[in-house]
């Protein structure tokens, strides 16, 4: 299977990520403006007319996409808090809030600090991962009234961190990690 690519936009703001087609598109465009990395993926096009060649387009993990400037717009948006769980749950290491053990995903829930039904948004400052019977005995309190205080505070992820919460599990490269590691803030906990 094909890595994903990290696609940056021409300053170094980390994007997104993309498939391989998708950076091979950019390397045939001529939009490349620079890549970081060992060549993750060797692609073959179509033969030249001219030459009666076959094109080769070597990927690297790591690209900037010409002409595209778009950090302040990266930069001004907060990373979504998707519907799923994952990155919520990667965001806190697995670990309950409550009662700080670590657990799979099937066993943690995600919790409202300040419940839902009291008002409480979906947002990344007011949620943390919490296992199946811390859910249930915090219920509709807060964490003051339930007697149950926070072992760690939520954050919202920089983008930094959302992509490498993003990525799916053990498929990013080295390169890519090292990459990214470098822009986290000190607080991240994915920092480790
Ligand atoms: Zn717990």
């Amino acid at each position: 299977m094909w890595p994903s690519v990290l696609k940056l936009d021409i300053s170094g703001i980390p994007e997104a990520w993309i498939d391989v087609e998708e950076a091979a598109h950019y390397y045939a465009t001529d939009s490349v403006a620079y890549s970081y990395g060992e060549v993750c993926a060797t692609l073959h096009g179509g033969i030249s007319r001219l030459t009666s060649r076959r094109s080769v387009i070597d990927v690297h993990p790591i690209l900037a996409v010409r002409g595209h400037c778009v950090a302040s717009r990266l930069l001004r948006a907060q990373p979504r808090l998707t519907r799923l769980n994952d990155k919520l749950f990667r965001r806190d290491r697995m670990t309950c809030a409550y009662c700080g053990q670590v657990f799979t995903a099937a066993e943690l829930e995600r919790e409202h600090i300040l419940p839902f039904s009291r008002g409480g948004r979906d947002t990344w400052m007011n949620v943390v991962s919490a296992c199946r019977p811390c859910n249930q005995r915090k219920a509709n309190k807060t964490p003051e009234e339930a007697r149950m205080p926070l072992l760690y505070v939520p954050y919202v992820p920089s983008r930094w961190e959302d992509l490498i919460l993003q990525a799916r599990k053990g498929h990013v490269l080295g390169d890519q990690m090292d990459f990214l590691r470098a822009g986290l803030p000190a607080h991240s906990r994915l920092a480790a």
